[in-house]
């Protein structure tokens, strides 16, 4: 539950009913097919989705996200948490997603060229006129985004695109870096204590996972723990990230078997005695069934949407605080921002310029959260989500939507 359902919120903020209907539906959601002819007898047929959640703020803004389980269902939800997260940051995006439904691990690179080139062809219009404007997501990258450019011929059309083409330095590693820097407030700020003398889990060892460790080690944390997909390693000393980097170079690799610390099962991380937790891989991992057994102080939301309703009233109760994935990952959608930016003026931007302006924005909007949960004493998630929806109102008054 990225987001606090608008039910709840509207104990904490005027929410007419006009208002009401308009954030509670997508504007507009697109399915379509994506389908491929690879060889004699042979074709692809994928689903594919583009969802508007709310473009009040501007046009629609969110990754591609290519799995085998990714729905329509999933795709609206991710869509209406970007349109919360570009209006917490200040951004004049809108709300957007799009989805395709494969097995990417399954398909070799000149299909997938293709797949990403049908995919352009089936929403050109959408794409050319700049109403929406993908990013890589799970399971989709920066080379993916080179081929939408490609296409398009537009540099503002797509972000996330690699830097030698027009992508910006340190887009790759946005996400991690205001994961990191969400992390880096929580232990000054709510546990009150130094980084270096906390115990940090990740999961997820992905775009995200693997650029907030970094960043995180270079912070001086002590990361004991992580895990992905197919297993997880432990060392409560500490793990040697330059050691596991080499273990597992891509996110391709897994950390499993990883000789310098303990084998654990990925849930199990779930579980571990640490200071910080941070789910940086796929959506409901911490839920009814688990969210009792959590002894992390404080839960990071890396990936979107890592925790489910229930997950997240059981972690309320045992008093742990949760800072919501509309915050913490927003790194990413920054930078995309940054990038777009530069695509429309000339201007370029180095990596060091990038991660100041990340840091900075993480920090404001990590402090105008602090300051609405003292004054409506409340938590960071619902105190994230009055800021972002007192945007949304005010804007959509002044477009007369309202
Ligand atoms: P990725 O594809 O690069 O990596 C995903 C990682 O999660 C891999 O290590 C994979 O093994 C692991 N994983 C997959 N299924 C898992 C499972 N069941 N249990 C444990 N680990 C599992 O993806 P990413 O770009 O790092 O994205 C991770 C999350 O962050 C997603 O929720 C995504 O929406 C969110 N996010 C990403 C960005 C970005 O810029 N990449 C921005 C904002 C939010």
């Amino acid at each position: 539950m990225a987001i606090v359902p608008l039910d709840k919120m509207k104990n904490f903020i005027d929410i007419s009913q006009a208002a009401e209907i308009l954030l509670k539906k997508s504007e507009k959601e697109i399915t379509f097919n994506v389908n491929l002819k690879t060889g004699k007898d042979k074709i692809i047929f994928c689903d594919a989705f583009l969802v508007y959640h709310n473009v009040v703020l501007g046009p629609a803004k969110g990754g591609i996200r290519i799995s085998s389980d990714v729905s329509l269902e999933e795709t609206r939800k991710l869509a209406e948490i970007m349109t919360y997260k570009n209006a917490l940051a200040g951004l004049p995006f809108g709300g957007g997603k799009s989805g395709i439904k494969v097995n990417i691990e399954n398909i070799d690179e000149f299909t997938r060229v293709a797949l990403i080139k049908e995919f352009v062809h089936m929403i050109r219009e959408e794409l050319i006129s700049g109403s929406y404007i993908p990013a890589p997501d799970l399971g989709s990258g920066p080379e993916d985004m080179a081929v939408i450019y490609g296409e398009t011929h537009i540099p503002e059309s797509v972000t996330g695109k690699p830097v030698r083409i027009g992508g910006l330095p340190g887009r790759k590693e946005a996400t991690g870096r205001s994961v990191a820097k969400s992390t880096l407030l929580a232990s000054e700020k709510i546990l009150k204590k130094k980084i270096s003398s906390c115990k940090v889990a990740i999961q997820g060892f992905g775009n995200v996972g693997r650029n907030t460790a970094i960043f995180l080690t270079e912070m001086g944390a002590r990361i004991v723990a992580i895990s992905d997909k197919y297993g997880g390693v432990f060392n409560n000393k500490g793990l040697d990230l330059k050691s596991l980097l080499n273990y597992a170079p891509t996110k391709y690799q897994s950390v499993a078997g990883f000789p310098e610390g303990e084998n654990i099962k990925n849930e199990e991380l779930l579980n571990l005695d640490v200071d910080i937790l941070i789910p940086a891989a796929i959506g409901g991992v911490i839920n009814e069934s688990n969210a009792a057994s959590v002894k992390a102080k404080i839960i990071i939301e890396g990936a979107n949407d890592p925790i489910t309703e229930k997950g997240d009233e059981i972690l309320e109760k045992k008093g742990i605080e949760v800072l919501p994935d509309i915050l913490c990952n927003s790194g990413g959608v920054i930078a995309s921002y940054i990038e777009w930016r530069n695509a429309k003026s000339g201007n370029q931007t180095d990596k060091e310029e990038v991660y100041e302006m990340i840091d900075r924005k993480i920090e404001q909007c990590f402090n105008n959260i602090l300051r609405i949960k003292k004054e409506l004493k409340t938590s960071f998630r619902i105190s994230a989500t009055f800021l972002s929806l007192n945007e949304l109102i005010e804007a959509m008054k002044e477009r007369r939507w309202l």
